[in-house]
């Protein structure tokens, strides 16, 4: 049975056009050359640009769309130049997560043995960690809606024990599941500030019940400035990390600059019915236009949507497609073959892309 499935994509702002256009082209070619699947794809409109040209960041068409498709693909949105009135920038992402409720951001921290990285590893080691980030609350909460005054701004970080649980439970599922695939002890740590602030104490007590449903997994806990340090110095340590909206959007910053930069950096943000799947980069406005934005972490992220809807649905093929792709991404970063200048090459976007596509669906098995 062929299962045919239906995408929202956002191209977005700056780069994001440049590198959605061969991450959609290797799509379509995996699809024509699996029975398995199809995709439908459709592009919407949203972002800074669209902002400054219409005055609407996210159209409501737009995201009824989105909320219906099968899952969303989107590029890296914002120009900071283009503001509302308040001086917050334009990130329907943010609204796409609290929209949709995805809770569980997911960042993985990758390094294949001999891999790209400033780090000094030891020999034949790896990384292989997934950092999870809560992605609809805690200091995001108030976002847009902080009060300032002339003297004084307050925001507000907020934790609840759904949302806590719901990501808490996402982490130890992740957990056992790597620990299924050889690729972790099955081990979470919960990632706070629990020695200062109350709301944290409450998140590692929500943590701890949850752990205690999941007794075959190991479950542990660590404050966010330890594991940043931790991060450098033993990354192979870790297996599932799991923490706040913020906390989490600054490690991952972290571990992006771990695997060899943001241009290898793919996440996804994850909900009960719904998920986007997105470079962890930005519009890189400095390199847009040029040819030379690296689409590995748009390809990346495409992966993850392949393994998520396989899994979701029940399609294995999709599944062996996502580890393809990321197989095909590992050997041309660890061969530095055919790869854009911000990993030493000089390959244009498309390319790097083409590359990737001859690897996965050459052309006459696509014909
Ligand atoms: P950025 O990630 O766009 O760029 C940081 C640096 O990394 C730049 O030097 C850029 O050239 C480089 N870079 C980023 N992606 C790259 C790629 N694929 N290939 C090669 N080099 C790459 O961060 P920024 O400059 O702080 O933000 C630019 C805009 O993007 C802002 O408007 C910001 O709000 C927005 N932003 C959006 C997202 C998102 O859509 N999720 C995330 C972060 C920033």
């Amino acid at each position: 049975m062929t299962r045919s499935f239906q995408i929202a994509v956002f191209e977005g702002d700056g780069i994001g056009p440049e590198i959605m256009v061969p991450t959609v082209e290797i799509l379509r070619a995996l699809a024509a050359q699996s029975d398995a699947y199809t995709f439908d794809f459709r592009r919407l409109p949203a972002g800074a640009a669209h902002y400054a040209n219409t005055g609407e960041s996210l159209p409501q068409l737009a995201l009824e769309y989105a909320g219906q498709a099968d899952a969303i693909l989107l590029s890296a949105m914002g120009l900071p130049d283009v503001r509302y009135p308040d001086g917050t920038e334009i990130s329907p992402q943010i609204e796409l997560r609290k929209k949709f409720n995805l809770f569980a951001g997911v960042r993985p921290v990758r390094i294949p043995p001999g891999g790209l990285t400033p780090l000094k590893l030891p020999d034949n080691k790896g990384v292989d960690f997934v950092l999870i980030r809560e992605s609809t609350e805690g200091l995001f909460h108030s976002q847009a809606a902080g009060t300032v005054t002339e003297d004084d701004a307050t925001e507000t970080l907020r934790i609840t024990r759904k949302t806590s649980e719901d990501v808490f439970n996402f982490a130890f599922q992740l957990a056992k599941d790597r620990k299924s695939q050889g690729r972790g002890p099955g081990r979470v740590t919960c990632v706070d500030k629990a020695n200062v602030f109350r709301a944290f104490a409450f998140f590692r007590s929500i943590f701890d019940g949850i752990a205690k449903s999941h007794p075959d997994l190991a479950a542990d806990h660590a404050y966010v400035d330890a594991t940043a340090l931790w991060m450098v110095q033993k990354p192979w340590d870790f297996d599932v990390l799991v923490t706040e909206n913020m906390f989490g959007d600054i490690l991952s910053d972290l571990g992006a600059g771990l695997m060899g930069g943001l241009g290898l950096a793919p996440s996804a943000d994850i909900g009960h019915h719904q998920a986007v799947f997105q470079p962890c980069h930005g519009s890189a406005p400095d390199i847009a236009g040029e040819g030379k934005a690296n689409p590995f972490a748009m390809i990346l992220s495409a992966a993850m949507m392949l393994d998520w809807l396989g899994t979701k649905h029940d399609v294995p093929a999709m599944r062996a497609d996502a580890n393809a792709l990321q197989a095909a991404v590992d050997q041309q970063v660890a061969t530095r073959q055919t790869v854009t200048p911000d990993l030493g090459g000089t390959a244009t976007t498309a390319e790097a892309g083409a590359a990737i596509q001859t690897m996965v669906a050459p052309v006459e098995a696509v014909a």
